[in-house]
């Protein structure tokens, strides 16, 4: 019975300390068995595929954690990527702002050691260091150590139904994949947004493209007004009315609800204009002698409304309606408008790697520079940070404008935990609202403080996205 794939697992135990990424049902205090990582790991059940003669490679998460990836691919910057299969000293990670908790994500095509694997694709694991395979129950408190964000949101690896299926991974999907809006989603254990979105992923293969960050989320604005407008009878001027929208960005889709009161929609004509103008007829005169227009054009179910995609949609929507035949009135009750829309703005980023070591209790502490070569007004701005430290409570870090504006980052906080490791947005620090409004053109400084005794570290990188 010793086959090639039992042969494996043990060693990994051996050789590597590696846990089990299955369920013994009797672990942590949790009763309960589950599939943990099913075939998608050697430490899992991977051993047992083709009869052990192929066991699955494995996971990322563990090769990480023991050291074996010299290439990091950090997928917190917005943008494409590229995996490979095979690649095992590659990893791609994406940070959330906890240290112990992120995503990896792999090139699972069924080739190679892989070739056994239950489906093909791309794999996304959600990793928390200090879950437990144990715990299936996906609550903030008890969760895995490491698990698959199955594709087809069945948590069939979860309630144990099966060890892996046909629907686990990400195949070819245009636009957005996986996002805190979807099924499965990738907000983090305690719910909150872990920002990460993937979209636009190639066809299984060698190479697996695909989209990441914020180049892709998108968001959606609404409006309704009850109008309560008599449509003049016979007039080719009709009546319009307007809803306001404040957002900035462009339109992806957009739906409209209309309801109209009338004793003949055959008169009527009905009609969306962009506040650039554009014009889209929703209803043309037809439906005849039926009475009342109560309906919800979408740009997935009338055509026409995709001419305004990429419309910028801040200012004024007017639903303009006329009654352009005798006899029949009637009345615009209310309607209604939801745009999706994506960020009409610029992103303009930097990193740097200074690996400068911070002067233990110094007030002066240490600068880094990242020059931005555009020029905008500041919108939105995130600042990532590594800084290997052995207490954190040390530090004082600040982002400095090329205004000379300064916002604190971290304030002596987390005691004596080890080690930096953030991205700080406006959601984690409400402080950087001040730098909304900022020319973002000139050197961007990031300043580090040790103000206490002993413990020391270095600034090892940083990096920033400014939207403008
Ligand atoms: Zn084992």
């Amino acid at each position: 019975d010793l086959s090639i794939g039992t042969f494996c697992h043990e060693s990994g135990h051996l050789l590597c300390r590696f846990p089990d990424l299955y369920d013994y049902g009797s672990r942590d205090g949790d009763f309960e068995k589950s599939a943990g990582m099913g075939y998608y790991c050697l430490m899992s059940a991977g051993n047992h595929l083709n009869n052990g003669r192929t066991p699955a490679s494995i996971c990322g998460y563990l090769r990480d954690l023991v050291g074996w990836c010299d290439r990091q691919v950090r997928l917190n910057s917005p943008g494409v990527y590229e995996s490979k299969q095979g690649d095992y000293g590659t990893l791609m990670k994406y940070e959330t702002h906890r240290a112990n908790e992120y995503f990896i994500i792999e090139n699972r095509t069924q080739r190679g050691l892989d070739a056994y694997l239950p489906d093909s694709g791309l794999a996304v694991y959600h990793c928390d260091t200090l879950g437990s395979n144990e715990w299936q129950g996906g609550t903030r408190e008890r969760h895995y150590q490491c698990g698959l964000l199955q594709a087809d949101g069945h948590l069939d690896l979860e309630s144990n139904r099966n060890q892996g299926d046909s629907t686990d991974l990400f195949k070819r999907v245009d636009g957005v994949a996986l996002s805190y809006a979807t099924t499965p989603s990738t907000r983090g254990w305690d719910s909150s947004d872990s920002g990460l979105a993937l979209a636009d992923i190639s066809e299984p293969g060698e190479v697996i493209r695909l989209k990441v960050g914020s180049l892709v989320p998108s968001n959606v604005v609404t409006g309704k007004v009850t109008a309560d407008l008599l449509i003049p009878d016979n007039k080719r001027e009709g009546i319009s009315s307007a809803i306001a929208i404040s957002q900035a960005g462009k339109v992806k889709s957009l739906s409209v609800g209309v309801d109209i009161t009338h004793t003949y929609i055959g008169d009527l004509q009905v009609e969306l204009q962009s506040p650039s103008g554009k014009k889209v007829l929703l209803h043309d005169r037809a439906g005849g002698s039926r009475r009342d227009l109560q309906q919800t054009y979408s740009s997935s179910s009338t055509t026409a409304l995709s001419a305004l995609n990429g419309e910028l949609i801040a200012g004024y929507w007017l639903l303009n309606v006329r009654d352009l035949a005798s006899r029949d009135i009637g009345r615009l009750n209310r309607w209604n408008i939801e745009i999706e829309y994506e960020s009409a703005g610029q992103v303009a980023r930097g990193e740097v790697s200074p690996n400068l070591s911070i002067p233990d209790n110094t007030p002066t502490g240490i600068s880094s520079a990242i020059a931005i070569a555009q020029s905008g007004t500041l919108k939105d701005i995130s600042v990532g940070v590594v800084i290997p430290h052995t207490y954190i409570g040390d530090l004082l870090v600040e982002i400095v404008a090329p205004s000379g504006q300064s916002v604190t980052l971290h304030n002596m906080s987390g005691g004596s935990k080890d080690d930096l490791r953030m991205t700080y947005d406006r959601t984690s620090t409400p402080a950087l609202e001040a730098l909304v409004g900022q020319q973002i053109q000139g050197n961007w400084s990031l300043r580090v403080k040790d103000l206490q005794r002993l413990d020391t570290g270095k600034l090892e990188k940083w990096s920033l996205q400014l939207m403008y």
